[in-house]
């Protein structure tokens, strides 16, 4: 382990022992953990650094006697994760209701004349006469590699063993990726919110949003080794919401209906994908039978849209119950207090409101 500067990286390196399993939880994997000094040390960083000493240390006691890894804990590996993300992070904003924002749109169509694209342009306009700052990442159209593999990594050697979420965790630190990633990360990051503009195809986003997914959120981004997570994480303090385009009627989705719940349908998304990372999710837009659209229907749809984007800082997300508060340490399972009213399924992760 080497520590310098403020200015430079403070880096730990507390291995050498047993590379944990794919079962152990990311707390409990410690490696090469890099702490970009920040512009003026504080007192968080400050104890990162002490905790990284004391990790190192343990590390080399444990070479010495063969004895396990120590864990990171989810509060001191907290507090390491906090200070590796300051150097870039944006801050968390508090929403006023005409503060101009930034907005970043993902939207996946092969069509440019899709009804897709056009909603989606629909929100870009309206966005910017509100004063926001909007930046688009049209993955068709910027021919957006869906595969994650080898290529997202290119300090992985080409005949190294391909074990991706600590291919990930290695990266991190020096935010090792390939260019496609960090540009899509940087502008994840500038965002205050997050829409994913999409059809829905197979009971999901199309493929090449899924890999965007995949790419964008390396560790250190989409989820962290302290296991922050769920309502905490990289996000938290952002919005995000999906603007999705149904081929079924609404019926096809409702309780009854033969697609299943179109909220169940989505939570996958909205849970996994981007409340996981800890973004605050808003209500989806969802419009349906989309393939037979006249210009009427049309209209009012674009109008909803322009509504949703006059409204995105203000409108309550989904309250999705946090990981810290709601559910026990180890197990990650919802606490019995809440249990009695939770409803079955996945309404059962929403806390009932008054
Ligand atoms: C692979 C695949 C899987 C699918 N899986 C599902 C599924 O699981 N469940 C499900 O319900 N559906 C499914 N569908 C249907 C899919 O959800 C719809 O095709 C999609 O929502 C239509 O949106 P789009 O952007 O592709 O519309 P488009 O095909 O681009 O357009 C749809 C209609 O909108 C009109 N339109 C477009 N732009 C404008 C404009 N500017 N002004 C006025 N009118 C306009 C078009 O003329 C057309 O009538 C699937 C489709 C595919 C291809």
């Amino acid at each position: 382990m080497f520590v310098t500067g403020p200015q430079s990286h403070a880096r730990l390196i507390a291995n050498g022992a047993n590379r944990p399993s794919m079962r152990a939880r990311p707390s409990h994997y410690v490696t090469d953990i890099s702490c970009p000094g920040p512009q003026g040390t504080t007192a968080s960083f400050c104890q990162s650094i002490q905790l990284a000493t004391k990790l190192s240390e343990n590390a080399a006691k444990t070479r010495k006697t063969g004895a396990p890894l120590p864990s990171l804990t989810i509060g001191n590996a907290g507090i390491l994760s906090r200070a590796l993300s300051r150097s870039e992070c944006t801050a968390n904003p508090s929403f006023t209701k005409d503060q101009p924002m930034k907005v970043l749109i993902v939207s996946a169509h092969p069509d440019p004349r899709s009804l897709t694209n056009a909603l989606r342009d629909v929100a870009v306009e309206q966005l910017r006469a509100d004063g926001h700052e909007v930046q688009v990442s049209d993955l068709y159209a910027m021919n957006w590699k869906a595969a994650h593999d080898r290529d997202d990594f290119p300090q992985m050697g080409s005949d190294e063993a391909m074990h991706l979420p600590f291919a990930s965790m290695n990266a991190m630190a020096d935010r090792a990726f390939s260019e496609d990633i960090i540009a899509e990360q940087d502008k994840a990051l500038w965002a205050d919110a997050l829409i994913l503009a999409f059809p829905l195809w197979w009971f999901s986003v199309p493929a090449i949003l899924k890999g965007w997914i995949d790419r964008v959120w390396m560790a250190g981004v989409g989820y962290q080794i302290s296991g922050e997570r769920y309502g905490a994480g990289r996000m938290a303090g952002k919005r995000a919401m999906v603007m999705v385009m149904v081929g079924g009627g609404e019926s096809y989705f409702s309780d009854r209906g033969v697609n299943g719940p179109i909220e169940d349908l989505l939570f996958p998304i909205n849970h996994g994908m981007l409340y996981y990372p800890g973004y605050s999710v808003l209500p989806p837009y969802i419009l349906h039978k989309t393939d037979r659209m006249e210009q009427e229907r049309f209209d009012e749809a674009a109008e909803q849209v322009r509504e949703r984007m006059r409204t995105l800082f203000t409108i309550a997300p989904i309250p999705y119950r946090p990981q810290a508060e709601d559910y026990t340490e180890r197990k990650f399972e919802l606490k019995d207090e809440f249990l009695a009213d939770a409803p079955a399924g996945f309404a059962r992760h929403i806390r009932p409101q008054a």
